[in-house]
């Protein structure tokens, strides 16, 4: 069996390299919106982050999904995507 490499992708956040399926892909649609991308398979430009709330907390305070996505985020959308990371949990 040959070895498969997994890939890496840096949290927002924390900084941490971690593996890609153990992140949030964070994703900014051609029209402007933002959402979570749970197929990993969405269009547009990606940030990765932590399944945690405290990730999203500090990405919060430290703006770190705006200045990655290079656009404004409003406190309702981290809210909604904070809630979305505490349901989608295991
Ligand atoms: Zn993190």
């Amino acid at each position: 069996m040959k070895k498969r490499k997994i890939p890496m992708r840096k949290c927002v956040a924390c900084q941490e390299n971690k593996p890609k399926k153990e992140l949030i892909r964070i994703v900014r649609t051609p029209d402007g919106e933002i959402s979570i991308d749970h197929s990993g398979k969405k269009s547009g430009r990606g940030a990765y982050i932590c399944n945690s709330q405290t990730c999203f907390e500090l990405a919060h305070r430290k703006k770190s999904l705006q200045n990655q996505l290079s656009t404004q985020i409003d406190d309702s959308i981290y809210e909604e995507l904070k809630k979305q990371v505490s349901e989608t949990r295991e």
